[in-house]
């Protein structure tokens, strides 16, 4: 089967064949359908991250299962499911107390002892998040999905796995958005656009988007932004503090630099959340002004993916879409065969809006 194997940062994934082993215990093979290009595969290809090479990209990603191992009791061939990198155990105290995502038992992988997953002409390729999504299929263990109703079209439940359920869960799990509330969102890319759709299901009443692209704005207001703020025209602080008369109640910041991390700060209203999502660079730090901070009561929340609950959320925003609450067609703006991966890449370093989906 082919899939599009990364060997060295920088330079042009090749597409290879390569073999799957067959399941063992609690593993599924997978026949994958699509697979969101997202900013953090740009990020180990780039080398901003590192991994061990080579290795196949590719976290976002839907298909359907064609086999089970033995010990699997969660998922059954036939089933639809979203990916999810480095599944949950379900079983220490973070997973039990309903916050999977912080799970510290995330490595399903084989012992080193064991044969590899993925080979190609022999050697060992080293499994991406345990999942390795830009292939025909992937070999992966029952916990690093989620099984969704079979009425969604796959390339659309693939951009659910990342970029939908981490913009989505920012407002719903991690601020905790309350209806009526005025909620800003910095960056209105791949992730930062879901968060607008959330705002929207949230019921918001001003849904403030902040981005530097006219592009991306267009599209946020087509998804429900109320109000549209030019970082790059005019100053993001004193427009949003002026259209909600002092300061939002929720910020999701996006972008992941640190400078708008602290321009999304000033944006806070008194008992506001700042809510973090866009990953920057290791070893990042952002200032805060504590005397403004205390007396205020702000709050500071990380999210990662969403503080996502992979078989509560992921078929939940599936049932968003069938309900017609959740817009995804808007959101796939281009979608690339296996071989024309490269070109996803080089357009998403552009910083394009929408997402690109690789489709199998
Ligand atoms: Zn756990
Ligand atoms: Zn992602």
């Amino acid at each position: 089967m082919k899939a599009a194997v990364f060997r060295e940062v920088l330079q042009p994934q090749t597409i290879e064949d390569i073999e799957l082993d067959a399941p063992k215990g609690r593993e599924i093979l997978v026949r994958n359908v699509a697979a969101g290009i997202c900013h953090s595969d740009l990020l180990f290809f780039e080398g901003t991250w590192d991994h061990p090479i080579p290795t196949i990209l590719g976290h976002e990603v839907a298909g359907i299962v064609e086999a089970v191992g033995p010990e699997v009791t969660s998922v059954k061939i036939g089933d639809h499911i979203i990916g999810c990198a480095g599944g949950p155990c379900y079983e220490c105290r973070y997973c039990v107390m309903g916050r999977p995502i912080i799970c510290i038992n995330r490595s399903h992988d084989r012992p080193a002892s064991d044969t590899p997953r993925i080979r190609c002409n022999g050697a060992k390729i080293h499994q991406y998040g345990q999942l390795s999504g830009f292939a025909e299929s992937m070999l992966i263990h029952e916990h690093a999905c989620a099984v969704i109703p079979k009425e969604i079209p796959l390339h659309l439940a693939s951009i659910i796995g990342c970029g939908v359920a981490t913009g989505l869960g920012a407002v719903f799990n991690t601020a905790r958005v309350e209806p009526g509330a005025s909620v800003v969102v910095t960056g209105v890319g791949g992730v930062g656009l879901n968060s607008i759709q959330g705002a929207r299901i949230a019921g918001a009443s001003k849904i403030i988007a902040v981005d530097i692209s006219t592009d991306n704005l267009t599209l946020a207001e087509k998804l429900g932004a109320t109000h549209l703020v030019n970082a790059a025209q005019v100053n993001a602080v004193e427009a949003v503090r002026e259209i909600t008369k002092g300061g939002a109640d929720y910020v999701i910041e996006t972008s992941g630099s640190a400078k708008v991390a602290e321009t999304s700060f000033d944006m806070l209203g008194e008992g506001a959340v700042l809510t973090l999502v866009g990953l920057p660079p290791h070893g990042t730090k952002i200032a805060f002004d504590m005397t403004k901070f205390i007396p205020s009561e702000m709050s500071v929340r990380g999210c990662h993916v969403g503080s996502l609950r992979p078989r509560i959320d992921l078929p939940r925003y599936c049932e968003m879409y069938l309900t017609g609450a959740l817009d995804l067609e808007s959101l796939v703006t281009q979608t690339y065969s296996l071989p024309q991966i490269n070109d996803g890449f080089a357009r998403l370093t552009k910083g394009t809006k929408g997402r690109g989906v690789v489709v199998f």
